[in-house]
C-alpha cells in the first residue's frame, strides 16, 4: 500500500499507530538536530518529525537532502504535537518518521506553492499543475465538481438523460465565429466544433427523448472579452411537450437546489420581470437587484416645454434647462446616504462618467439634505418643488443623493446602468454571500444590426416568436416578442433559453426574415427542417454556463480559477504553448497550404 491515510486525515484519535503517508513537501524546517516538513497532499498537510535520537543515522541524513515539492513516502508512528496548531486539522499530531522513500526529486518550483504564493498570473499559468497544488485553486476545482455533481443528480431524478452530442459538426449559429477543424479525409472541408448542441438537442426531441441534458464543451471564436473563455461548459438542457411556463419551473427548482445545496441560501422570491421593464428599471438585461437603485425617469417633470401647464412640474418662469429640454430621455437614480458626498467626491463621479468607456457628456445631481431641502447643480432651472418630485420618481430619500444622465434614451440607460453598478459596488452593496436570482422574460425576437441594416435573431434563429406577435414579423419586426428568457444571479447572465420553433413553415419564415435565402437555409439547416416534417413535438429548453454560476456561487468573478487549465486574453494556452503551427506534412494531408 503507498499510503494507509491521507495527509489530512490524522488526529489525536490516531496517536500510537503506524502509518504510511505519501506527498509533497511543502516545506523544511532544519534544527539541526530535529527536522520538521509539511507533507502535503489534496487532503492536507500533516507535519512529519525526523529527530537526530529517534530517527535512524540514514533516514534522517536523507531528510537533511529534502527539498521543497520532493515526493516522498514515509512511514512512522502518529504522535502528540509538542505545539499544536489549532487552526489545521492535523495540528494536534506529527509523524515521527521511521522510514523514508524518495519518490521523486523536484526542481525548485517557480513560485511559492502555499495558499499567499509569490507567482504572479502569468507565471502560475505556465506551470498550472503547480498552482493546482495549491488550496485555493485546488478548492476551486472541487467546489465545481460538488457543483456539477448537484446538478447531475438533480436532473437525472426529474428523468432528465445525459447525452452526448457531436464536436465535429457543421456551424451552429449562436452568434460568434466557429472554430474549424480540416478534414483529411474530403478535402477543401471542415468540420465546426459546436457553439452548442443546438440543434442536436432538437433533434433528440424529435427523437423523442423527451429529457435532455449535457454537461458539455462550447466552442466560440470570439474576440475574447475580459474574462471570457473561447472553449466554456455549458449545463445544456432540453425538454419536450413543454411550454416556456414548464421551463422556468423546472430550472427555477434546480437553481433554487444548487443555492440551498452548495450555499445553504433558501431564496424566497424568484421575480420574472420582462426584457423591457429591465432596460426601463435597471438599464440593461441582466439586472443586479441585490439592490434597488431603479431608474426614475424625468422627462415628464424637468422638461419644460412638454411638461408645462400639464400640473406635474411648477417651473421657473423663462428659465429652461436645454440639456434636458433637449434630450429624448432624462433618468436618474438616488445612491443611497450619498448626500454627504463632497465637490471632490462628484467631481470624480462625473469624470467617471464620462470616461469613454461609459461615455456620458454630463451628469447632474441633487442633493437630498436631511432638513428635507434640495440643493442641485440645477438649481438655476429648478425650484425646490421641482427637485421634489424628482426625489419621488427615483424613490431618494433624505440623505441620498440624485444623479441623473440624460440624451439618447438606449445609451443613456446604458450609462446610468454602468452607473449604478459603480455606485453599487462603492457602497459595497454587491455582497457575494447574497444572492438574488431572477428570470427575464419576453425579450425581443430580433435585433437590428447598425452596420449591415440587418435583422438578427437575438437569441438563435430556432427561437419561436409569442404567436400573438406573429404578424408583427412583416410590419414592425423590432417589435415581435419572443418566447425567450434568460436567467440573471447577481447581475450575471447566467442562463438562456427559449421555446423553439418546431414546424417547417414558420422556420422557413423565420430564415427569410433573417435574410437567408431558400438555398442558404436548405444547405445550413435541411436537415433541421427535414426532421420537422417528421412529427416534432414542441420543445424548448435553455443553457446554463457552468463555469460562471461556479465561479457566482464560489464568490468569485473570474472563471478562470474554476477551469483546471484555462486561456489566457489571447486566448492562448501558455502552458502547453497553443495554438502553435504545426509540420509540413500535416498540413500537406490536410490539404492545407499556407502562404
Ligand atoms: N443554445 C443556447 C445557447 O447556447 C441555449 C438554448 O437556447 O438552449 O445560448
Amino acid at each position: 500500500m503507498y499510503r494507509t491515510h491521507t495527509c489530512g486525515a490524522l488526529n489525536a484519535a490516531h496517536v500510537g499507530q503506524e502509518v504510511t503517508l505519501a506527498g509533497w513537501v511543502q516545506k523544511t524546517r532544519d534544527k539541526g538536530f530535529l527536522i520538521w516538513a509539511d507533507l502535503r497532499d489534496r487532503y492536507g498537510v500533516t507535519q512529519l518529525i525526523f529527530d537526530e535520537q529517534r530517527t535512524l543515522e540514514h533516514v534522517f541524513q536523507q531528510a537533511k537532502s529534502l527539498g521543497r515539492e520532493y515526493v516522498i513516502q514515509v512511514r512512522g508512528t502518529v504522535i502528540e504535537r509538542e505545539s499544536k496548531n489549532p487552526n489545521m486539522p492535523t495540528g494536534d499530531i506529527e509523524i515521527l518518521v521511521s522510514e523514508l522513500t524518495i519518490l521523486n526529486e523536484a526542481q525548485l518550483p517557480p513560485f511559492t506553492i502555499e495558499d499567499e504564493t509569490d507567482g504572479g498570473e502569468d507565471l502560475r499559468m505556465k506551470y498550472r499543475y503547480l498552482d493546482i497544488r495549491r488550496n485555493p485553486v485546488k478548492n476551486a476545482l472541487l467546489f465545481r465538481h460538488k457543483v456539477a455533481m448537484e446538478v447531475r443528480n438533480y436532473l437525472s431524478n426529474l428523468d432528465f438523460c445525459e447525452i452526448e452530442t457531436p464536436y465535429l459538426i457543421k456551424s451552429t449559429p449562436e452568434g460568434a465565429r466557429d472554430f474549424v477543424v480540416p478534414s483529411r479525409m474530403n478535402e477543401g472541408q471542415f468540420y465546426a466544433l459546436p457553439q452548442s448542441p443546438q440543434t442536436f438537442k432538437q433533434l433528440l426531441m424529435v427523437g423523442g427523448m423527451d429529457k435532455y441534458f449535457q454537461i458539455v464543451k462550447c466552442f466560440r471564436d470570439e474576440d475574447l472579452r475580459a474574462d471570457r473563455q473561447p472553449e466554456f461548459t455549458q449545463i445544456d438542457c432540453e425538454m419536450a411537450f413543454v411550454e416556456q411556463e414548464d421551463i422556468l419551473n423546472v430550472f427555477e427548482g434546480l437553481t433554487r437546489h444548487l443555492l440551498s445545496a452548495i450555499k445553504g441560501v433558501e431564496v424566497e422570491k424568484f421575480p420574472r420581470i420582462t426584457y423591457d421593464y429591465a432596460m426601463k428599471t435597471y438599464g440593461n438585461d441582466k439586472p443586479d437587484i441585490r439592490f434597488d437603485m431603479k431608474f426614475g425617469e424625468l422627462n415628464d417633470v424637468a422638461k419644460r416645454r412638454k411638461g408645462a401647464g400639464n400640473g406635474i412640474a411648477t417651473f421657473k418662469e423663462f428659465t429652461e434647462f436645454l440639456i434636458f429640454e433637449e434630450a429624448e430621455l432624462v433618468v436618474g437614480i438616488a445612491a443611497p446616504g450619498c448626500a454627504t458626498y463632497t465637490r471632490k467626491e462628484i467631481d470624480a463621479l462625473i469624470d467617471w462618467v464620462k470616461r469613454p468607456q461609459v461615455g456620458a457628456s454630463g451628469m447632474v445631481y441633487v442633493k437630498c439634505e436631511e432638513d428635507g431641502t434640495y440643493k442641485s447643480s440645477v438649481d438655476k432651472f429648478y425650484d425646490q418643488e421641482d427637485l421634489a418630485k424628482w426625489a419621488e420618481i427615483t424613490g431618494a430619500k433624505a440623505g441620498d443623493m440624485i444623479f441623473v444622465l440624460s440624451g439618447p434614451a438606449d445609451k443613456t440607460r446604458a450609462q446610468l446602468s454602468a452607473l449604478r453598478m459603480e455606485l453599487a459596488t462603492r457602497l459595497g452593496l454587491r455582497n457575494p454571500a447574497e444572492f438574488a436570482p431572477l428570470w427575464v422574460v419576453d425579450f425581443p425576437l430580433l435585433e437590428l444590426d447598425e452596420e449591415s441594416g440587418r435583422w438578427h435573431a437575438m437569441h438563435h434563429p430556432f427561437t419561436s416568436p409569442k404567436p400573438e406577435d406573429m404578424e408583427l414579423l412583416a410590419t414592425n419586426p423590432g417589435k415581435v416578442r419572443a418566447n425567450a428568457y434568460d436567467m440573471v444571479l447577481n447581475g450575471n447572465e447566467i442562463g438562456g433559453g427559449s421555446i423553439r420553433i418546431h414546424d417547417k413553415a414558420t422556420q422557413q419564415l423565420m430564415f427569410k426574415y433573417l435574410g437567408f435565402t431558400e438555398d442558404e437555409a436548405r444547405n445550413q439547416f435541411g436537415f433541421l427542417m427535414d426532421a420537422f416534417q417528421f412529427g416534432a413535438p414542441p420543445h424548448g429548453g435553455l443553457a446554463f454556463g457552468l463555469d460562471r454560476l461556479v465561479a457566482i456561487l464560489g464568490g468569485q468573478e473570474t472563471i478562470r480559477d474554476f477551469i483546471a487549465f484555462p486561456k489566457n486574453n489571447s486566448g492562448r494556452d501558455v502552458m502547453i504553448d497553443a495554438p502553435s503551427v504545426i509540420d509540413e506534412g500535416q498540413l500537406k494531408e490536410l490539404h492545407i497550404k499556407l502562404r
